[in-house]
């Protein structure tokens, strides 16, 4: 008979619902080749001690309103990895001679203890960082914070959602007050009649999200802009849309220029800007030198298109909705921050936030992207989304964990300031990092390698050998997803409950029972519990009267089937949309802010008479996953999609000699990739694309900047000069 789990996909922020089926159930006595182990305790969730699934398991979609049903084929095959035979089963640690070797858990955490205790007394408590993930449920999320602030006493942690959502995050902030990516449920989008999309390819990324386009898309009401003509872009034919193709770096300018219309073409919503927001008049005269000609000339866009898509989504505002919507492409850079406050601004000149059936968002990417940033795993935030620099957090935070306030490190370092420190004098020597693979999805990578080369000790909790924790003095093998228990907020800021239904090998714990036992070690103060909903009670408690307020949502609510959209206070039903009554500013209105467009760093000449010096952008394919780490372990997505390939125009290429499929080197002052060539009329003649999920000669963060935002701290990766020039086969 088959049994089944319901959960969710492991992967992206879209969650799709999926059902875990396998032929047969199995008491954890029973697992082959295993034996129950303290990974995960009995605790109070009935789903902990219920019987689990036997392996191999299959996976199937089920109906959630994110996915419908649908799911794309890296959650298809998301159960391959759960038996995968390249597993971390025991922790590891590596010898004189580079290899790593078993050894028992006792002494994996007398390792860390003292390597911690080692770091505070010869160099102070912030020598010891910690790096985080948007991977983390809520309440690993949670606990890290904890544990880096009181266990080990440092400031210094920060995690890898700082080069993903951090510049939509700090515009959201700055603009309304807070940050939920999308502040409405995402099937809103459903029925709008003009939706535009910056910087996001979700055919490739989140394919079954590409079901809540088609209403706009057959009102004609499609607008995607990209660099590339990307397979949502493609959407656009036939009548179902704008395609505006902005050359890399220029989306900024390209939002002034739309705003611009809106202005001067008596577009804007005057009622809504008067009645719910301040700052219009300085956006205003911040626009008026962006007419659509010049910014046809600074950003390559025709300015009849700027002109029809600001025309559209002011008629979308009027007839069914219009919804702006930004991700990665046009929020990693050094200016993210004021892009994604230009579209936020354009949105609010067209009425469109708390409208109630028109909106802006931004699409969190990682599985617990949102989740993961609400918590306080981020260097300047306490849980509730609060900042740590504010006494009524601070004095809120130590009376749910019972210590000082004093006791609670203030800010520390954004994570490439923090990945820049270490092994320096007065940086990081002791690393713990968890759920992040930094040697490949890190910009300048070539530089973080030497720095976690140079450390004097680094941990990394995994479930594979990644590229990160092959670098590892000591690896810790944890569980993967379908073998604990916990939630993650999707990217419409849903809570979700994730189901344990395998049982995990014997040597593989989970972080919270890692860091409940070094917290004992260490003599830590509050308490450290193992079990996820203990731990989710505590968040609960520390979230309450925060932004990111989850006091009213418990599992078992979530196990029912319940919607829970923060913040949900005690009492309260939650909110699915936000902004309808006020936005979270305390006066009430969505705040306004002028942005400009900022010089770039000039970069170093060409060195290479026989190479081209084009602009890259970096992003994702559809079959792989972050950094790869777990999707180049599929063999079904890595038959697909093998290796990196170099995206180039024909024009370019030619004028170098580059012909379909031959070997280029892609350069500049940081490094250098070597991979094949993929001719496409779909990417303008000065750009090209690189993937990032692939490590060593095709890591194309070997050529992206660690250079950052000034407010978010994002560093640069979509707007990257290289050389490029055909190569000797590597
Ligand atoms: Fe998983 Fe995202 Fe694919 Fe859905 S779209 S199946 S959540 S990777």
């Amino acid at each position: 008979m088959t049994k089944s789990a319901d959960t969710h996909c492991p992967y992206c922020a879209l969650q799709c619902a999926m059902t875990l089926k396998s032929p047969a159930v199995l008491t954890p006595a029973s697992q082959p080749g295993s034996v129950p182990v303290p990974a995960e305790p009995a605790g109070k969730s009935p789903a902990l001690n219920a019987p689990l699934l036997a392996a191999p398991l299959t996976v199937s979609g089920r109906d959630f309103p994110t996915n419908r049903g649908g799911l794309c084929r890296k959650g298809w095959t998301s159960a391959t990895l759960l038996n995968h035979p390249g597993r971390v089963t025991e922790p590891l640690l590596k010898g004189l001679d580079g290899i790593h070797r078993p050894i028992g858990w006792d002494q994996a955490l007398a390792l860390v203890t003292t390597a911690v205790k080692d770091t505070r007394a010869k160099y102070g408590a912030d020598a010891v960082g910690v790096f985080g993930g948007g991977g983390l449920t809520n309440e690993k999320a949670y606990m890290l914070g904890k544990f880096a602030r009181l266990a080990l006493g440092t400031s210094r942690i920060d995690y890898n959602g700082r080069f993903c959502m951090s510049s939509a995050a700090a515009a959201g902030m700055r603009a309304f007050g807070v940050d939920r990516g999308l502040p409405f449920p995402l099937a809103d989008l459903d029925n709008a009649s003009t939706i535009m999309m910056l910087g996001s390819n979700v055919a490739e990324t989140m394919p079954p999200f590409v079901q809540h386009l088609k209403g706009a898309r057959d009102a004609g009401g499609l607008i995607i802009v990209d660099p590339r003509r990307s397979a949502t872009a493609a959407f656009t034919s036939d009548g179902g849309g704008i395609h505006l193709q902005p050359q890399p770096g220029t989306d900024l300018t390209l939002l002034l220029g739309l705003s611009h219309v809106v202005v001067h073409e008596n577009l804007a919503d005057t009622r809504f800007i008067e009645e719910r927001t301040s700052g219009y008049e300085a956006v205003v005269r911040s626009v008026n030198s962006f007419w659509p000609e010049r910014v046809q000339s600074l950003t390559g866009v025709p300015a009849e298109l700027i002109r029809e898509a600001a025309r559209r989504l002011a008629d979308g505002a009027r007839k069914g909705g219009s919804y702006i919507l930004t991700g990665r492409g046009v929020e990693q850079h050094v200016d993210g921050t004021d892009t994604a406050t230009a579209a936020i601004n354009l949105s609010l000149l067209l009425g469109l936030p708390g409208s109630g059936r028109s909106g802006y968002g931004t699409l969190t990417g990682q599985g617990n992207g949102q989740g993961g940033r609400e918590h306080g795993q981020k260097a300047d935030q306490l849980p509730g989304y609060r900042k740590i620099t504010d006494p009524a957090a601070r004095a809120h935070m130590a009376g749910v964990w019972g210590v000082p306030e004093e006791t609670i490190p203030g800010p520390g370092l954004p994570a490439v300031q923090l990945l820049k420190s270490l092994g320096q004098p007065d940086g990081v020597r002791c690393f713990l990092v968890h759920a992040s693979n930094i040697a490949v999805a890190s910009p300048d990578a070539n530089s973080v390698i030497d720095g976690l080369r140079s450390l004097d000790f680094l941990v990394v909790c995994d479930f594979f050998m990644s590229e990160t924790a092959a670098e590892a003095d000591l690896v810790l093998p944890v569980l993967q997803w379908a073998e604990e228990e916990g939630t993650l907020t999707n990217l419409e800021g849903r809570v979700l409950r994730r189901r344990r239904a395998l049982q995990p090998p014997a040597g593989a714990r989970s972080e919270l029972w890692i860091m409940a036992r070094l917290a004992e070690a260490l003599e830590a103060p509050s308490t450290y519990s193992e079990d996820p909903e203990t731990v989710f009670e505590e968040l609960r408690l520390a979230s309450a009267g925060g932004l990111a307020d989850y006091s009213g949502i418990d599992y078992a609510m979530l196990d029912r089937g319940e919607a829970a959209y923060w913040p949900y206070p005690a009492g309260s039903t939650g909110t699915p949309r936000l902004f309808l009554d006020s936005f979270a500013h305390a006066h009430g209105k969505a705040v306004m802010t002028p942005v400009t467009p900022r010089r770039r760093r000039t970069p170093a000449a060409n060195p290479d008479s026989g190479a081209t010096t084009m602009t890259l952008i970096t992003g994702r394919l559809m079959e792989h996953y972050q950094s790869g780490a777990q999707t180049r372990r599929v063999a079904e997505l890595l038959a697909t999609r093998p290796e990196a390939t170099l995206q180039i125009h024909p024009a370019a290429a030619a004028g170098v000699g580059i012909t379909e499929g031959s070997f280029v080197s892609v350069a500049n002052e940081r490094g250098e990739v070597v991979c094949r060539a993929e001719l496409s009329t779909a990417i303008r003649p000065e750009t090209v694309f690189l993937p990032f999920h692939f490590p060593e000669l095709e890591s194309a963060n070997r050529l992206t900047e660690a250079a950052t935002d000034p407010i978010s701290g994002m560093p640069e990766f979509k707007f990257n000069k290289v050389w490029v020039r055909l190569a000797a086969n590597p």
